[in-house]
């Protein structure tokens, strides 16, 4: 998909630049409608051609971690291990605490940055 609208946002630029061309040479009473035509044809065109450049088809998945914590507010144990795919925030766990055998809830969910440093994002 993204390959065909660049290939007809770039047939829709050139055929509304052709359209352009008529409308200037064109009856000075016309002219007005084919260069109307000739701007919403090659604006078309382009919205396709950026359109298209600013989603990639694929984008790498970043690394990612999920911090787990125990609801024991007397517990503190936490644990960090790879974002698995439907982890999100405050999602209850199947897993017991090791340490105090309590509920476990997923605190946050970070994407690694090359960095270190880490950033919290909303799932
Ligand atoms: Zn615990």
């Amino acid at each position: 998909m993204g390959v065909l609208s660049k290939i007809l946002g770039a047939i829709l630029s050139g055929v509304g630049g052709i359209i352009l061309f008529f409308g200037f040479n064109a009856d000075p009473g016309i002219s007005y409608i084919w260069l109307f035509i000739g701007i919403l044809v090659m604006s078309m065109g382009f919205s396709l051609l950026t359109g298209g450049r600013k989603k990639p088809e694929i984008e790498p998945l970043p690394p990612t971690i999920t911090e787990i914590h125990c609801t024991d507010p007397e517990c503190d144990f936490k644990e960090l291990r790879d974002f698995e795919k439907d982890d999100y925030i405050l999602k209850p766990l199947d897993a017991k605490c090791p340490k105090c055998g309590g509920k476990m809830v997923i605190e946050g969910v970070y994407i690694v940055r090359e960095e270190d440093e880490n950033e919290e994002i909303k799932i």
